[in-house]
């Protein structure tokens, strides 16, 4: 039976979002975090573009540490010979690519202006797809941009192109969120019947339907006989409306009715973790979790009329279908309501010694204190913001890293 994996976008299309950004250090934990939490796969960035160049770099060095693994890091870009060229001349160590390429007349019709045609996006993917290849990818996907608004028949066409020239998957994109759980299982299904490789589901929710389509989606993709990955973002961050929340799709295929029974998960998922990836996020993006959103909204596990009340107290499962700590919820949170010290850009030695050593940090010498310090001085200038326990932590055990990702030199 095939099986499930996740492949979590949010440093892709969770920071392309209009107002929204992570810093590299912000990224690079949101990867950390992906990685306890056994996601397969992370779409870490833009290979082709500049300032990410440093930051992918750091990432596969400490994939190469072992600090990011198992997990595979994987860069997008356009499915066009240039942007490969690009991506290895930036990012000579990356193993994993996605080449995305609009496949709706819609889109080849309203981007491309007559200048291309069907045909002319089958050839642009194929030749991208072997260049990638040439120059030593791994892996490689192939996303079919606005696949819910191409014909079919033409998908397929371009699946089985994809497949002979030796891709490993195919993303069907909901780009606008077009789809309903119906429309996308007869079509993954379909995907996964007639092109014979694993098919990513890639889901948004400008109708609302994110989460209820990746589950469908998968479920077509399975019936059709491959692997499924699953698209996701933490907290639904993404373009519009959102992405298919990472935290919502897990607890829907693992809780919901009879699904989990049917379909397993090809990697173990720690949905411990999922408490600690949310609020980093909602920390990082500055942007709120909802109080309802499943599993890690405020809301999640609170009640408050007489009979809910009443239920959960004589038997959770009267009004739970999970557990709070089955997501790392339940440590009580500590709020510093008097003095505080606080690194920033414009810290001194003893102020920030001080906030190490209450995290238990000592330095062997002054200089490695004003080493790391500086570090921190930098990371606070690009994430303007104060910094974390778990950036602190970072930075002070990997400096190396850390300078790589706080190094941006534009117009070089
Ligand atoms: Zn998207």
């Amino acid at each position: 039976m095939p099986k499930i994996y996740f492949i979590d976008v949010t440093n892709r299309d969770g920071v392309q979002t209009a107002k929204l950004g992570l810093s590299k250090i912000e990224k690079t934990l949101i990867n950390i975090y992906l990685n306890e939490l056994g996601i397969f796969q992370s779409e870490f960035g833009f290979p082709t573009t500049r300032h990410e160049s440093r930051y992918l770099q750091a990432n596969l060095e400490l994939a190469k540490m072992g600090v990011l693994s198992p997990i595979r890091l994987e860069g997008w870009i356009r499915a066009i010979i240039g942007d490969v060229e690009t991506a290895f001349r930036l990012v000579p160590g990356i193993k994993h690519l996605n080449l995305s390429i609009s496949t709706s007349s819609q889109m080849i019709d309203g981007k491309f202006q007559g200048r291309k045609k069907k045909e002319d996006i089958i050839n642009d993917m194929t030749e991208a797809l072997e260049a990638a290849r040439a120059a030593g990818a791994e892996t490689v996907g192939v996303n079919a941009e606005d696949a819910s608004r191409t014909d079919l028949e033409f998908l397929i066409k371009f699946g089985m192109a994809a497949k002979e020239h030796g891709a490993d998957r195919l993303r069907y994109c909901d780009t606008l969120g077009y789809d309903n759980p119906f429309t996308i299982y007869e079509t993954t299904r379909a995907l996964a019947e007639n092109i014979g490789i694993p098919i990513e589901i890639h889901c948004h929710g400008d109708l609302g339907m994110g989460v209820a389509n990746s589950v469908a989606g998968a479920k077509g993709v399975i019936d059709g006989g491959q692997d499924v990955y699953i698209n996701t973002t933490v907290n639904g961050i993404g373009e519009r409306a959102g992405n298919a929340d990472l935290v919502a799709v897990v607890l829907a295929v693992t809780k919901s009715k009879g699904f989990g029974q049917k379909y397993k998960l090809g990697h173990p998922i720690k949905l411990k973790k999922a408490w600690k990836i949310a609020k980093f996020a909602e920390y990082a993006f500055d942007v709120a979790i909802p109080i309802n959103q499943p599993g890690v909204g405020a809301n999640a596990f609170a009640h408050s009329s007489g009979i809910h009340a009443d239920g959960v107290l004589k038997d959770p499962e009267n009004y739970e279908l999970y557990g709070y700590k089955e997501l790392g919820r339940g440590e009580p949170v500590k709020v510093e309501t008097g003095r505080e010290i606080i690194a920033g850009q414009y810290s001194g030695i003893s102020g920030f010694s001080h906030i190490m050593g209450k995290m238990d940090v000592s330095f062997s010498s002054r200089e490695e204190a004003s080493e790391i310090l500086e570090l921190a001085r930098y990371a606070n200038v690009e994430s303007q913001k104060p910094l974390v326990e778990d950036e602190l932590l970072f930075i002070a055990k990997y400096p190396k890293i850390a300078k790589k990702l706080l190094t941006l030199t534009p117009l070089e």
